[in-house]
């Protein structure tokens, strides 16, 4: 029901593209990822390879390897300033988040009175796509790039089948040009003969779009987005009283509804699978009750996604989640405004959240669809095109 069950393969098609070695290939990789992929080549569960994923795409081929963590960053900016907003307007509340394209999806096939409320932020990954092609990166490539008669040729690593259909979606078609799960990557690496679990564990992301905070790191997991955002908002609304870095309440996969009260700003739900959201709005108490509720379609949070590794371990999400987790804790920096290279996009690009030139690369709308049947002729006819 969410569009998230079928993987269209795609990685062959990517590793021609590099062997050809015609384009700036650049690589974006989801939070979630660099720990399960640690599952597929027999690591336990848990383990991270954050380095050794990174030194892998490399020898892939791949010019450039970004972190879509820095784009959760900037989610998380546009995020918080937007629930600011609707703070002021009472009407406008609650906010639903709108980084997983499968709730999404949901909304606008079985709940299009909800659109309303979807923050109109683009998930990372977009976000993440349009800044490699249309923004200073692109630019620092070339005349050709700076004057859009070439673009980079753009891959994310995901855990998840949705965000294949996320890509394809009108008014954000473009920004990344292929979507890839972590069990697909894996098998590109195995094809290559490249040993995974020989490559150093020491490796870092190329920049300008490779830096990131701990909050963006626990994106990956059930109620981490929630908590990354509450961190920012709090520091938007001049609300940094000790104590609001962890908000424990909002984490695990024990619960399907996990509800805080935030001082100063109100109470907010996390819905932990999109059969705990239905469960939510079964009533209109959610109407009154939440000023923001985050919905990730998949138990557990990205985690959980359908393009990760399968496991038989029934604690596999605890393990995957205590790891996101530990990286967040060892972070130097652990809230969304204070990453450096998000600031000085701010101040050379964008202006400030929400701004013109924010909303006209970050921001998307959403329309209802009225049948399941809209989703797979729409999704088969841009296959169909994209594939000539
Ligand atoms: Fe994809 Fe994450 Fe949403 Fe699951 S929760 S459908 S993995 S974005």
């Amino acid at each position: 029901p969410v569009g998230a069950l079928i993987e269209a393969p795609h990685w062959h098609e990517v590793l021609n593209r590099l062997d050809a070695r015609r384009d700036v290939a650049v690589v974006q990789v989801a939070p979630a990822t660099r720990i399960a992929i640690s599952e597929e080549f027999g690591m336990p569960a848990g383990t991270i390879s954050t380095g050794r994923m990174i030194n892998a795409l490399r020898a892939l081929g791949f010019d450039y390897v970004f972190d879509t963590n820095f784009a959760a960053d900037l989610t998380i900016m546009e995020e918080a300033s937007e629930l600011l907003g609707r703070l002021q307007n009472p009407s406008e509340l609650p906010l639903f988040t709108s980084c997983c394209p499968g709730w999404v999806n949901w909304v606008e096939i079985n709940r299009p009175d909800l659109l309303p409320h979807l923050s109109s932020t683009k998930s990372p990954q977009q976000m993440h796509g349009a800044l490699s092609k249309r923004a200073a990166f692109a630019r620092s490539l070339g005349p050709e790039f700076a004057e859009g008669r070439r673009e980079p040729y753009v891959v994310s690593v995901m855990p998840c089948t949705a965000k294949k259909d996320e890509a394809l979606r009108p008014g954000q078609r473009g920004d990344v040009d292929r979507v890839l799960t972590t069990r697909e990557l894996a098998r590109m690496i195995r094809a290559r003969g490249i040993a995974f679990n020989a490559l150093p564990e020491e490796g870092v992301f190329d920049n300008p779009l490779g830096a990131s905070t701990g909050a963006a790191q626990i994106f990956g997991s059930s109620g981490g987005v929630m908590e990354a955002m509450l961190r920012t908002a709090l520091h938007m609304a001049g609300n940094d009283q000790a104590g609001a870095l962890e908000w424990t309440r909002l984490r695990g996969v024990d619960r399907a509804i996990k509800t805080a009260e935030i001082p100063g700003l109100g109470r907010v739900a996390i819905c932990n699978g999109i059969a705990s959201a239905q469960q939510l709005l079964q009533t209109d108490d959610w109407r009154q009750e939440f000023i923001a509720i985050e919905v990730m379609a998949c138990v557990g949070g990205c985690l959980g996604g359908g393009g990760e590794p399968k496991s038989m371990d029934p604690l596999v999400l605890e393990k995957r989640m205590k790891a996101v987790y530990a990286i967040d804790q060892k972070a130097p920096r652990r809230r969304s405004f204070e990453n450096p290279q998000v600031q000085a996009l701010y101040a050379s690009e964008l202006g400030e959240p929400n701004s013109d030139e924010a909303r006209r690369l970050l921001h998307t709308s959403y329309a209802p669809r009225h049948s399941r049947r809209d989703f797979p002729m729409r999704f088969l006819d841009c296959v169909d095109r994209r594939d000539g």
